[in-house]
């Protein structure tokens, strides 16, 4: 049927925003596993994933873990941020960014973004820390999409202030500011293997940081915070959040061809930037200069068409699409939280739409696609 419509969909298979694409080794990684009997909890893969991220991004410390998510609520409690505690946040994000502030009964406060990265504004972060009456203890900072926030800048002010810096890097592995990898600027730093990240474990986590006290304690409280007896004392309460063997094989598979998954989203992203080039009402997400941004998912905006008309339209060749994440302080749940902002996130979020963006796709995907967009304006 969808051949009739001029479009030529490879096997009419759905095309996802970013669906997982394993690099041929995985399988034999699980075998191993297998042939072991370490299936769970621990054994030798957890630790040959985490030298991987150790050994990509250059962090000192590493923990896999079993979510993105997970891995925020421990920096959370090892900062022994607790209730009644602010929490910076960018507002511009999904919500696993922040939940983990709530398990806390800490009080998130959402910062806006800027345009020139769609990240949070490092002006605004400054401004309010140097206005307001209560101290917050942390900022927890996304980098959108895999693209780099002003990293330098935000850490120099979070620095200067007193506030520890949490870089939620789940979407951003592989994004480089300056040389230096996302993830690694500050105090500690996420990733997420979630189904469509840019690397999956089908669900998995990292959480690293410099200090390797606070990793050997966050390790301790993702095992049930057991004390050293073979009985099993318990002075503080845990989690069960270790990331088993079999994940973490996946993920040394995964990590075997992260720069070419790099690569191909980036591509991706250049493939839409030539095809959309003649939209003036097209605004594509912005790269900072001197980063590398991951694009994990190509974002644009649409200055006059509703993108609910680009989107239903996609659905109809079989093609996923996605607004950009409704920011965080106009989410009800939020409703009562405090929040600085300038309208920028509100406003991207009123036009914006990413697009699919999953590594397999070809040149020819993104035409159709691109042709599709073109035939909505
Ligand atoms: C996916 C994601 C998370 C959560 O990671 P999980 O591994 O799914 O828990 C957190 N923050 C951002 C920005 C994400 O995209």
């Amino acid at each position: 049927m969808q051949r009739d419509r001029g479009y030529k969909m490879s096997q009419n298979k759905r095309i996802f925003l970013s669906a997982p694409h394993m690099s041929g080794n995985e399988l034999k990684y699980i075998e191993k596993v297998f042939e072991s009997n370490y299936i769970a909890p621990l054994g030798e893969y957890v630790n040959k994933f985490e030298d991987s991220i150790k050994n990509y991004t250059n962090a000192s410390n590493a923990l896999a873990l079993t979510s993105g998510t997970a891995a925020i609520h421990l920096a959370l409690r090892i900062l022994k941020i607790g209730e009644g505690d602010d929490v910076l946040a960018s507002t511009f994000t999904f919500i696993g960014s922040v939940n983990a502030i709530l398990y806390e009964k800490a009080n998130p406060v959402f910062i806006d973004s800027d345009k020139e990265s769609w990240n949070l504004s490092p002006k605004l972060l400054n401004k309010y820390l140097l206005e307001c009456d209560k101290k917050p203890k942390a900022l927890i900072i996304t980098h959108l999409y895999g693209q780099c926030a002003d990293i330098e800048k935000i850490a120099d002010i979070c620095k200067y202030h007193g506030v520890y810096l949490i870089e939620d890097a789940a979407e951003s592995l592989g994004a480089i500011f300056n040389g230096k990898h996302t993830g690694t600027f500050g105090d500690f730093g996420i990733y997420s293997f979630n189904g469509n990240k840019i690397l999956t474990t089908s669900g998995g986590g990292m959480l690293v940081s410099n200090n390797k006290d606070w990793i050997e304690k966050a390790k301790f409280y993702s095992t049930q915070a057991k004390e050293p007896f073979i009985h099993y004392e318990h002075l503080e309460y845990g989690y069960n959040y270790r990331m088993s063997n079999i994940l973490a094989a996946i993920g040394v598979g995964q990590m075997e061809v992260i720069e070419d998954r790099v690569a191909k989203k980036r591509e991706i992203f250049d493939w839409y930037k030539e095809y959309l080039s003649d939209c003036d009402e097209i605004t594509m997400m912005p790269e900072l200069p001197n980063t590398r941004g991951n694009r994990w998912l190509t974002a644009m905006t649409f200055e006059k068409t509703d993108y609910n008309k680009v989107m239903l339209a996609l659905e109809t060749i079989n093609v996923e699409s996605r607004p950009l994440w409704k920011p965080m302080h106009i989410q009800p749940l939020f409703v009562d939280a405090k929040k600085y902002v300038d309208g920028t996130s509100e406003d991207l979020f009123g036009k914006g739409l990413c697009v699919a963006s999953s590594t397999t796709m070809t040149k020819e995907d993104v035409k159709m696609i691109c042709d599709l967009i073109k035939g909505c304006m």
